[in-house]
């Protein structure tokens, strides 16, 4: 991860582990031809034990630029000097940029990244409405204040442990109508916009709600990608559901997010979008 300082391409790539199945480089690759811009991106595959030795290795050899995946996310909030608000709301971050000053700044663009999907790309208009979101790991603490920006009615967290839900909840009180609750304790009425962001998905199950959440109006929209409907997708189709969408269009909008932060320049999405769907 060291040794790229000389060369004359900006350096970037993401860190996770396992990463090997990572779009990143990809999609970071056609925004790069698309907006002219000259840079390489590589997957980093780091143990937890050697994040810091090896990201402390690649700035200090020039990089530019990462993404930070599972499960480095609170590892890279704590190793960066200064961080964006809303990286510091999520105590997670998944962009690090180096500054003229030789500091790494952290951001968190995957909250940006599904407010762009949902109301850019799917046209939502979430004002008003009620928001279910399924799971309180980091995903979730990323997604929760950009989602109450948008003015919800309300905002529910629920957890398969629900005391995880009670607490993420509580730590984002002061931002809007948020509250956290068990699966079981879910109000059983039709959401208008429910999120998996729980990693069931990963494993193909999904979460164990009531069908009662799911109306003939219910927006639905699973963080996991892929080129199967979820689990938890097909079940609430087959359980009414006015929409079903997978995370592919928050990956790329995070994505966008980030280019735009180390490079100063906005990629189209919609394009890269479409190749990714096949
Ligand atoms: P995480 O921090 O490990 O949290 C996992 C969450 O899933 C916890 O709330 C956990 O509940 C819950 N969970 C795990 N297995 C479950 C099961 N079988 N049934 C019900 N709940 C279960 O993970 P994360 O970082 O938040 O990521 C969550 C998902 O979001 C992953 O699928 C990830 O790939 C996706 N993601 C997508 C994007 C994108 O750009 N599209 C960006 C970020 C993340 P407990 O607390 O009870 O254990």
């Amino acid at each position: 991860m060291g040794g790229e300082t000389g060369t004359e391409v900006d350096q970037y790539g993401v860190v996770g582990h396992p990463v090997a199945r990572s779009r990143s480089p990809f999609i970071h690759g056609l925004f790069a031809k698309q907006t002219c811009q000259r840079l390489a991106y590589r997957l980093y595959d780091v143990m937890p034990d050697d994040f810091v030795m090896r990201v402390t290795g690649f700035f200090a050899g020039g990089g530019r630029g990462l993404n930070v995946t599972v499960p480095h996310k609170p590892a890279a909030a704590a190793f960066a000097h200064t961080l964006t608000p809303r990286a510091e709301q999520a105590r997670a971050v998944n962009t690090l940029a180096a500054q003229a000053d030789g500091s790494i700044l952290g951001d968190n663009t995957d909250g940006i990244g599904l407010v762009r999907d949902l109301t850019l790309n799917l046209g939502l208009v979430l004002a008003g409405s009620r928001v279910l979101i399924l799971g309180a790991g980091g995903a979730t603490r990323g997604i929760v204040a950009p989602l109450l920006d948008l003015a919800p009615d309300s905002l529910m967290i629920a957890n398969r442990t629900a005391d995880r839900a009670r607490v993420v909840a509580a730590s984002f009180a002061d931002l809007g109508p948020v509250k956290g609750c068990g699966f079981h304790e879910i109000e059983a009425h039709p959401w208008d916009l429910v999120v998996n962001a729980t990693a069931a998905s990963l494993t193909g199950g999904r979460p164990d709600i009531t069908p009662a959440a799911i109306g003939a109006n219910t927006i639905c929209y699973d963080l996991a990608y892929g080129h199967e409907p979820t689990a938890f997708l097909s079940w609430a189709l087959a359980e009414g559901a006015a929409g079903a969408h997978l995370g592919w269009g928050m990956l790329v909008e995070q994505a966008a997010e980030s280019f735009h932060l180390w490079r100063g320049v906005r990629p189209e999405t919609g394009p890269v979008l479409d190749v990714l769907k096949g």
